[in-house]
C-alpha cells in the first residue's frame, strides 16, 4: 500500500507515515458498511442512544491527546484544538438523544390510518476537509449514525490523525464494527470512488466550491443523496451607529481564526465610510496584537497554514506593492507561517475581494449607507455567513433579512452552533447541517397507508 507522510505545519517535520487507501480499499470498506447496516439499523432506539452517549463520553475522555493530535497535524493553537476535540464530543451527545425522538407523523385521512417513518438512508459517505478536520467530521458522523446509518469517513489527505484516532475510540465505545470506518487517501481515488459507488446512498462533502461541482455532479449519475458545505466571501459589515471599539477589536479574529482557513472568515470588512478611518486607527493595534507562533503554547492566537502550496496560493494575494494597510507579525523560519494583513483601498474587482483567500487576508472597503452595504455584501457567488455591527434593532434585521447568506450574527461574530442550522445561500452550498433538523438529511421518509375499510 502507498504511504503518506504527515507533516506538523508549524514545523515542517514529519509527523507519521501512514498507509494510504486504494480504490480497492474504498470498495472494501464499502461492502463492511453494507453488511453492518441491518444489524445497525435494526439496534434499538433506546440502546443506540446509549451507544452514542458512551461514545461522546470516550472522545471526552481523550480531550487532551485528540488536541495534541491536531495542534501537531494541523497547527491549531492548543485552546482552539481542545475546543474542537470537546465539540466533537458534544455533537455526539446531542444527537445521541436523536434516535429516542426520530418521530414520523400520523396523517388524517380518509379510509385508513396514514403514519409516516424516517427510515436510514443508508451508507453514508463523509468527505471532510482539512481546515477542521474534528468539528466538520462530527456535524456528519453524530446525525447520520443516530439515525441508523454506517458511515465512511474521508479524512483530507493533509490531515487524517483525528478522524483515525476518533474511528478507534468508536470501537472502544462499544459500536459495532463496520458501522464507522475511516479511509485515509486522496480525494480524487477515495473519495471519488464514494461518490461514484451505488452502494453509498449519501454524500456529505465540505469543501471548495470546484471540488463541491464536481462531487455534485457524480452524484447525479446515482441520484445519490447529497449535503454540501462550500466556499464563503462573507461580510462583516459595521455602522456608524455600531459600538465601533467592540466591532473593531473582534474584527481581527472574525477573519484570522484558524489562521483564516475558515469557510465562516468575515474577510470582507465593509465599513460606513464617516466612521471609516476610526475604525481602522481602532483596527490596526488588534491586528498587530495577535499573537502568532507556536500552536502549543497557550498564549498562540493564530498558527501557521496547512501547507507550503497553501501558503503560496494566500500569498498570491498579496503581490508586491498590494496595498497593505496592516501588516501583523509572522514567525520566520520553519513553518508555513503567513502575518495578517489587511488589504485597503480595494475595488470589487480585485481577487482579494471576489475569491475565498482561505487566509489571514482580509480587505476594508467603506460604503456610504444601508443600500450600498446590502449591494456590496451581496456582490458574491457565495451565501455562507456575515456579521451585522449596529446599535439599531431595525436596521440589524432589515439587513439580515437582506444579505444573501444561510448564517448572520448581529454584534458577534457567531457562525456554527451545534443547536442551530449551519450551511449556505448561492454557491456556498446546499441542504445544512446541525441543529434539530439534521436527521431529515440523513432519513427517507416513508408514506405507509393502512387501509381500514373492507
Ligand atoms: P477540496 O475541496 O479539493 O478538498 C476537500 C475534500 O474533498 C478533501 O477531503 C479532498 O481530499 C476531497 N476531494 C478532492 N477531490 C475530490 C473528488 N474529485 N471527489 C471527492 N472528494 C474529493 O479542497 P482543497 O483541500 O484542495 O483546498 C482548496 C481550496 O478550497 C482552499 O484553499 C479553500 O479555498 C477551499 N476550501 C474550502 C473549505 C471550506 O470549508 N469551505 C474547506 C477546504 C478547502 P484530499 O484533500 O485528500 O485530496
Amino acid at each position: 500500500m502507498p504511504e503518506f507522510t504527515v507533516l506538523n505545519p508549524a514545523t515542517e517535520q514529519a509527523v507519521t507515515t501512514i498507509p494510504v487507501a486504494t480504490a480497492a480499499a474504498a470498495d472494501a470498506a464499502i461492502a463492511r458498511a453494507v453488511a453492518a447496516q441491518p444489524a445497525w439499523r435494526a439496534v434499538s432506539p433506546g440502546d443506540r442512544a446509549r451507544l452514542l452517549r458512551g461514545f461522546a463520553a470516550v472522545v471526552a475522555d481523550h480531550v487532551e491527546e485528540l488536541a495534541g493530535l491536531e495542534i501537531a497535524n494541523s497547527g491549531h493553537p492548543v485552546g482552539q484544538a481542545r475546543w474542537e476535540a470537546t465539540h466533537v464530543a458534544e455533537v455526539l451527545r446531542y444527537y445521541s438523544a436523536a434516535p429516542e425522538r426520530l418521530c414520523g407523523r400520523q396523517i388524517p385521512v380518509a379510509g385508513g390510518l396514514d403514519v409516516t417513518f424516517l427510515e436510514p438512508v443508508g451508507v453514508v459517505g463523509l468527505i471532510v476537509p482539512w481546515n477542521f478536520p474534528m468539528p466538520i467530521l462530527a456535524w456528519g458522523l453524530a446525525p447520520a449514525l443516530a439515525a441508523g446509518n454506517p458511515v465512511i469517513a474521508k479524512p483530507a489527505e493533509l490531515t487524517p490523525l483525528t478522524a483515525l484516532r476518533v474511528a478507534e475510540l468508536a470501537l472502544e465505545a462499544g459500536l459495532p464494527a463496520g458501522v464507522f470506518q475511516v479511509l485515509a487517501g486522496r480525494g480524487s481515488v477515495v473519495g471519488r470512488r464514494l461518490v461514484e459507488h451505488p452502494a453509498v446512498r449519501k454524500i456529505v462533502f465540505t469543501g471548495s466550491t470546484d471540488t463541491g461541482r464536481e462531487v455534485m455532479a457524480g452524484c447525479a449519475a446515482s441520484v445519490k443523496r447529497l449535503t454540501l458545505e462550500l466556499g464563503g466571501k462573507s461580510a462583516n459589515i459595521v455602522f456608524a451607529d455600531a459600538r465601533l471599539d467592540r466591532a473593531a477589536a473582534t474584527a481581527p479574529q472574525a477573519v484570522f481564526d484558524n489562521a483564516g482557513q475558515d469557510c465562516c472568515a468575515r474577510s470582507r470588512i465593509l465599513v460606513q465610510r464617516s466612521v471609516f478611518e476610526e475604525f481602522m486607527e481602532l483596527l490596526e493595534p488588534a491586528v498587530t496584537g495577535i499573537v502568532v507562533g507556536d500552536p502549543a503554547l497557550p498564549g498562540t492566537v493564530m498558527g501557521p497554514l496547512i501547507s507550503a502550496d497553501h501558503r503560496a496560493r494566500v500569498a498570491s494575494y498579496v503581490p508586491d506593492g498590494a496595498p497593505v494597510a496592516v501588516r501583523g507579525s509572522a514567525p520566520s523560519g520553519p513553518g508555513f507561517w503567513f502575518p495578517p494583513t489587511v488589504l485597503a483601498p480595494v475595488g470589487r474587482d480585485d481577487p482579494a475581494f471576489t475569491d475565498e483567500v482561505f487566509g489571514p487576508v482580509a480587505v476594508v472597503m467603506p460604503f456610504e449607507d444601508e443600500a450600498e452595504a446590502i449591494a456590496i455584501a451581496n456582490d458574491t457567488r457565495y451565501g455562507l455567513s456575515g456579521s451585522i455591527w449596529t446599535q439599531d434593532v431595525g436596521r440589524a434585521l432589515r439587513v439580515a433579512r437582506a444579505v444573501e447568506a444561510g448564517n448572520l450574527s448581529v454584534n458577534s461574530h457567531s457562525s456554527v452552533r451545534y443547536w442551530t442550522p449551519f450551511g449556505g445561500f448561492k454557491q456556498s452550498g446546499l441542504g445544512r447541517e446541525l441543529g434539530p433538523d439534521a436527521l431529515d438529511a440523513f432519513t427517507e421518509t416513508k408514506n405507509v397507508f393502512i387501509a381500514t375499510e373492507d
